[in-house]
């Protein structure tokens, strides 16, 4: 799958986020290596850290639907500081333990052409991590 198919699908996820507090839309779409794609959108809710991002809904649903390895995450999600938005720490931390650090991120924004494409250890060199994945 093309990591433009993959984005689109993300954008679509983004149209279903519930978003009534930040209106910071975000949607994603994790593609896993039985070549099944994962959706997510990000749930907010009144107490504010009961909150999910994308990219977890979209890795938890994986694992729930007893996929394969995560390969590629795309994230559709506004600008963050004039920039593409790329996933949060936590959102990292649950790639790499997942997928591991060969998973591709890649980030779009609604306002800018294309996309980027990165791995975790672009984004987040020390996070922790096993030496092997267990799944
Ligand atoms: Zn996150």
């Amino acid at each position: 799958m093309e990591h433009q198919d993959l984005v689109d699908k993300a954008a679509l996820a983004r149209d279903n986020a519930y978003a009534p507090y930040s209106d910071f839309r975000t949607g994603a779409a994790l593609l896993t290596d039985d070549n099944t794609v994962h959706v997510g959108a990000l749930v907010e809710n009144l107490v504010f850290g009961v909150a999910m991002c994308a990219e977890r809904v979209a890795f938890f649903s994986a694992v729930a639907a007893g996929a394969g390895r995560p390969e590629a995450l795309a994230l559709v999600a506004p600008r963050t500081a004039g920039d593409r938005t790329y996933p949060c720490g936590t959102c990292l931390q649950v790639a790499i333990e997942l997928g591991g650090p060969d998973l591709q991120i890649v980030a779009a924004s609604p306002d800018i052409p294309g996309f980027d494409v990165k791995t975790i250890d672009d984004l987040a060199p020390g996070i922790p991590r096993r030496k092997r994945l267990l799944r």
